[in-house]
């Protein structure tokens, strides 16, 4: 009988952590702004103002002044109530509503052909790089 409920019981435990939810991306979009101290933010309606994080890149991308009242979008975790920590550079996490669409955010030299995903100088040419929104990530 010991053994009997012993095998019935495991499945059950196996079933109970598969039905746990993934870690599972939350988006976040609003008005891209900063706080009042600087960090960049989103203006999300219903939500108020909340603070943006993430790596490097990520944090060039949102800190673009070419993006700034852009209506943006990013997927993440919330910290706090007040900090979303967007997802890192390589899961391409964030986005630009335009004209219905929603954008994956890249930057683009036309001189060398050299798509990147942060704002800056072409590691090729040596010049800035432009912002250029795209439908689908082609990469
Ligand atoms: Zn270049």
């Amino acid at each position: 009988m010991v053994t009997v409920n012993r095998r019935s019981f495991f499945p059950i435990l196996g079933l109970a952590a598969a039905a746990q939810p993934p870690a599972a991306s939350q988006t976040l979009r609003g008005k891209l702004t900063a706080t009042g101290a600087g960090q960049p933010a989103l203006e999300a309606p219903g939500r108020g103002l909340v603070a943006l994080e993430g790596d490097q890149p990520t944090l060039g991308v949102v800190k673009d002044p070419r993006l700034a009242g852009a209506d943006f979008e990013a997927a993440g975790q919330f910290k706090s109530d007040r900090v979303f920590q967007i997802g890192p550079i390589h899961t391409r996490s964030m986005f630009l509503h335009r004209d219905g669409k929603r954008l994956f955010i890249t930057y683009w030299c036309d001189l060398c052909a050299i798509r990147t995903y942060t704002p800056g100088i072409c590691w090729c040419c040596q010049q800035d790089t432009k912002l250029d929104p795209l439908e689908k990530d082609d990469r």
